[in-house]
């Protein structure tokens, strides 16, 4: 039988804590696939961390042959930084999973059978997210819902970024180079053959989410700009709306003038107009400021991430044998 290539991304910002158990995790599960004729790897971007990452990466590379890193300049974020690593993806399949142990590499053999079937997007959809708070689950599920309504590009409902990608699907991910990166869109947008495996999202091994309120907030922003122009859409539609209904508002005044005679009268209606006009204009400019905000960005033509240190994988000890 052919031997298959996988690749683990790990991407970890501040996991000093959680590594070392995930590392020996994910061994685990390589050695499991070893035996099945697949050839195996991880390789794990450090995002610029603060704490001790690095140095606890570096012993776990030095113990392990099949172990890549490779370090950011700075914290460029979870996307660029996922972007990174799927870049240096040789050959073979590329499987994503969090540093946080909150996606269980005891799954990855199930992936890798999917794939064997043919399948080119295999992800894992959440059934249950343990560990976290319910703001953060209603927000979560409101917030898949919505996007698959307001965008024409397919993305499954509660999927993370945990999936396997075949080297199809890879390349062409690949060839998506914007700068504000949604990635669950993106994968949605490649299409392929898909599939998905449910799993119970566990709680993290150490530390907290990098995804505070504000984040997930720019995160939400970031999704429904860049998969979906509904909001503009919106701004025109509401601009309709009012403009009919002031129409309607004008003729009754002439109407009442016409027929009451015409006091100096109506102050707080005026008020209340005029506000509410002028609320609804400066929400309609917001909403085409993030977008032109957008277009800003892509237009500066910026590398998405900066190389710090790369330090390729000894060997593939399976191979050796
Ligand atoms: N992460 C990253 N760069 C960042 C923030 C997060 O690489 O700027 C990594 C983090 O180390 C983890 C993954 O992205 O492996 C998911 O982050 P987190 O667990 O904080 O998010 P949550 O699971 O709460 O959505
Ligand atoms: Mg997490």
């Amino acid at each position: 039988m052919p031997r298959d290539q996988l690749t683990v991304v790990v991407v970890a910002y501040n996991e000093a804590e959680a590594l070392p158990v995930l590392q020996a995790r994910i061994a685990a599960a390589l050695d499991t696939l070893a035996a099945d004729c697949v050839d195996s790897r991880v390789l794990y971007v450090d995002d610029g961390s603060r704490d001790r990452t690095w140095e606890v990466l570096r012993e776990i590379a030095a113990a392990d042959p099949r172990v890549s890193l490779l370090r950011l300049s700075r914290n460029f974020g979870k996307e660029a930084a996922l972007t990174a690593g799927l870049d240096l993806v040789e050959e073979g399949a590329a499987l994503i999973l969090d540093a946080d142990g909150q996606d269980p590499p005891e799954l990855i053999p199930q992936f890798v059978a999917r794939w064997r079937e043919g399948y080119d997007d295999v992800h894992g959809t959440r059934l249950q997210r343990e560990g976290e708070g319910w703001l953060k689950r209603a927000s979560a599920h409101v917030f898949y819902r919505l996007m698959q309504r307001l965008s024409k590009t397919p993305i499954p409902v509660d999927t993370g970024d945990f999936r396997l990608l075949s080297p199809r699907a890879l390349a062409a991910l690949r060839q998506l180079r914007e700068r504000h990166r949604f990635m669950k869109g993106l994968f949605g947008w490649v299409g392929y053959k898909r599939v998905a495996i449910p799993y119970l999202r566990e709680p993290r091994l150490a530390g907290a989410s990098k995804f505070g309120f504000w984040r997930l907030w720019n995160f939400a922003l970031e999704g429904i700009t860049s998969f979906s122009t509904a909001p503009l859409r919106l701004a025109t539609y509401v601009g309709l709306g009012t403009a009919a209904l002031a129409f309607v508002y004008a003729v009754w005044i002439v109407i009442k003038a016409l027929f009451l005679g015409d006091r100096v009268a109506g102050w707080p209606t005026m008020m209340t107009v005029i506000l509410f006009l002028g609320g609804v204009q400066l929400i309609a400019l917001g909403m085409i400021g993030e977008y032109l905000g957008r277009l800003y960005d892509e237009s500066k033509q910026r590398p998405l991430y900066l190389v710090d240190t790369w330090l390729p994988a000894t060997g593939v000890s399976s191979r050796q044998v």
